[in-house]
């Protein structure tokens, strides 16, 4: 491992300065993905930042009946915390969903979202990689790709966003707040991460030297009957191959309120949008759901060895939302 330096942050001023100072410095939350790639020399970070003396460990209230939720907030904590449980049930199964408890107890809500591809080339320094050595290449596209994308890729990159925390926040709306040297911004989940294009690696649109301050999920009464369902090649501690995250409101056999998004099939927790409008003010039946799934993958482009994910994440879809309007009307 390249020799580093570290620093403890106690303030978000102090944390921003460290960071301003050193463009090779990089923000040490749990450490849980960090390190590793550390390990393997796939980070050469100079300096780590450790955030998590810093106060962003708190789930507060909004004033408008949101939630804020703290960067440095645990996954454990996130998914047991009353008000999470009650009014975003699916965010609670997604963090519960991913990784081990050890895991989770280290792991911060920041990290999280900035964690990067399981795809096993961009983990081995000795193989190419567009997203770890631009214009290098990616092997995955002719090799190794059954567990990667088939939304929104490109040529130059087919990876996915492994988060499952990601998903659901993207499906109720959250909005990512941050903290530059030159002051405060902020960056809804759905434009936080960037389109592949030919630049993989560069995957956020957070500036240079920005400390993640907090994740802010508005009030929408829809979320409290919602639902995480995650798909994965063993029971527990494996990565998501196909995840949805949904939330319903169905009044007389019609849908008036609905959020989706899916996991593990883009380079980023990927909006349903199309397949949202086509919900919106139908009948809430099967036929309606499979409609709306086609609508979305309708934009599907999957490779030799991961067409199977098409199908899967149709039934998803259709398995999710028949299970919510069944609980909608008990
Ligand atoms: C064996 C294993 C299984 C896993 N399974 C799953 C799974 O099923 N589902 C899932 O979603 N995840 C899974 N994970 C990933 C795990 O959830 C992430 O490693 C973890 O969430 C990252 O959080 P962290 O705080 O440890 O991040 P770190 O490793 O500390 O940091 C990750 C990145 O985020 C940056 N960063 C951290 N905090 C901030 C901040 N406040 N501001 C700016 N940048 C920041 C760091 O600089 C780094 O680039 C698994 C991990 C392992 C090792
Ligand atoms: S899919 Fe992306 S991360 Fe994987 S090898 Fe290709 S460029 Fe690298």
């Amino acid at each position: 491992m390249k020799e580093f330096g570290y620093q403890r942050a106690f303030d978000v001023s102090g944390a921003v300065a460290l960071l301003d100072a050193d463009p090779d410095a990089r923000v040490l939350g749990g450490g849980t993905n960090l390190v590793d790639l550390m390990k393997t020399g796939v980070e050469r970070p100079a300096r780590l930042v450790d955030v998590r003396e810093l106060p962003l460990d708190k789930i507060e209230l909004t004033d408008d009946g949101g939630l804020r939720i703290g960067a440095t907030v645990t996954n454990s904590d996130l998914a047991v915390h009353p008000e999470v449980r009650r009014r975003y049930p699916a965010l609670t199964q997604a963090v519960l969903a991913g990784a081990s408890g050890q895991l989770r107890n280290m792991a911060t809500v920041g990290g999280n979202l900035l964690q990067r591809t399981r795809c096993g080339y961009f983990a081995d320094v000795t193989k190419p990689c567009n997203k770890r050595v631009p214009g290098s290449g990616c092997p995955a596209i002719e090799g190794e790709h059954h567990n990667h994308a088939i939304l929104g890729a490109s040529e130059h990159c087919v990876a996915t966003h492994p988060s499952d925390m990601g998903v659901a926040l993207t499906a109720f709306d959250a909005v990512v707040t941050y903290e530059t040297a030159d002051g405060p911004g902020e960056l809804p989940l759905t434009e936080f991460y960037l389109p592949v294009g030919d630049t993989p690696h560069l995957e956020t649109a957070l500036p240079p030297g920005a400390l993640i301050t907090g994740v802010t999920l508005p009030p929408a009464p829809v979320t409290v009957l919602s639902r995480y369902r995650k798909v994965r090649e063993r029971a527990s501690y494996a990565f998501a191959i196909g995840s949805i995250a949904a939330a319903l409101d169905v009044r007389d056999g019609v849908v008036r309120d609905v959020r989706l998004a899916f996991g593990a099939v883009a380079s980023r927790p990927w909006r349903a949008r199309a397949a949202e409008r086509v919900l919106t003010g139908a009948p809430a039946d099967a036929a309606t759901f499979a409609a709306a799934a086609d609508a979305e993958l309708a934009a599907a482009e999957p490779l030799p060895h991961n067409a199977y994910k098409v199908t899967l994440m149709r039934n998803l879809v259709v398995a999710v939302l028949t299970e919510l309007t069944e609980e909608s009307t008990r």
